[in-house]
């Protein structure tokens, strides 16, 4: 357990989650936000992104990591990585690999920008029962194909169920030459609660702690996982105003009862998605 005074020194947000839309390719069993081909880009536009990484950046935050659904399907996604680039920002992009256009290829070569991606399995039939889709080979060819451009890449095999062949994947990556690969458990939200009410117990301690995430409507949430735990939107107050506000403080302060805070090691891990933290991501 860490002392207060650590947990005092995390609390400035240094990581923001712009989690940008519903829309995905794909219709994961374990999604933690229930994306699918039918999820919209929700509310927030073009400019209001625009506005949180501007407002980010003044609030100290150094790195970005852009998520959904699928963020790549944004229209105005390429254009948000670029700026939060010019701004000095890092920028990770979460995405499934699987249909990856060209000017995109351009973008993920660029100084200060990373990927993450999600495997469930070496076979593609196990992958398919795990994503609704035949995607496998399409996930596995763009990781390749990161691996040999020199793209930084982490890639999260997902345990969704008993008897996943998980160290064959872990196997299939190192074969394919990546060298950042994590294991991670599902956890209970979204698609992959079913019908349990969200339980802020699962979640993994670190949420809100020098991170926050921001939703396709704008809402402000401790983390991607804990999007339910609205603390305010940003097209209605600023977003230093939202992350220093009292909302916040109580929501930190019952993920952290439940939990017991964050990891010694600041990671956290809910299973799908993350960044210095691998949730999915
Ligand atoms: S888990 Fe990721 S790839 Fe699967 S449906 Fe959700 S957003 Fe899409």
């Amino acid at each position: 357990m860490i002392t207060a005074t650590e947990i005092s020194e995390r609390a400035a947000t240094r990581f923001l989650w712009l989690d940008l839309t519903r829309k995905c390719q794909l219709q994961c069993g374990h999604c933690y936000n229930s994306s699918g081909p039918e999820g919209t880009h929700g509310t927030m536009t073009r400019d209001d992104w625009i506005s949180v990484l501007d407002q980010a950046t003044c609030c100290g935050v150094g790195g970005v990591q852009f998520i959904g659904g699928e963020p790549t399907l944004h229209p105005h996604a390429v254009e948000l990585v670029e700026y939060a680039l010019s701004l000095g920002l890092r920028a990770e992009v979460f995405t499934n690999l699987v249909s990856v256009p060209g000017v995109w290829w351009e973008l993920f070569q660029r100084d200060g920008v990373s990927l993450r991606t999600s495997y469930y399995s070496d076979q593609p039939d196990e992958h398919k029962t795990v994503t609704g889709r035949p995607s496998h080979q399409r996930t596995r060819e763009n990781i390749i194909k990161s691996v040999k451009l020199g793209i930084p890449l982490r890639v999260g095999i997902i345990a969704t169920r008993d008897a996943q062949r998980i160290d064959a994947a872990r196997r299939d990556l190192e074969v394919l030459g990546v060298r950042d690969i994590r294991v991670d458990s599902t956890r209970p939200f979204g698609r992959a609660a079913a019908d349990q009410e969200p339980d802020p117990a699962r979640l993994c301690g670190g949420c809100g702690f020098g991170r926050a995430a921001i939703g396709p409507d704008g809402t402000v949430s401790p983390c991607v996982m804990s999007g339910w735990m609205g603390v305010g939107k940003v097209q209605e107050e600023s977003l230093a105003d939202i992350l220093g506000g009292v909302t916040m403080s109580h929501a930190k302060a019952i993920i952290q009862a439940m939990t017991g805070g964050p990891d010694e090691d600041d990671e956290c891990t809910p299973g799908f998605p993350g960044s210095g933290c691998s949730p999915r991501n």
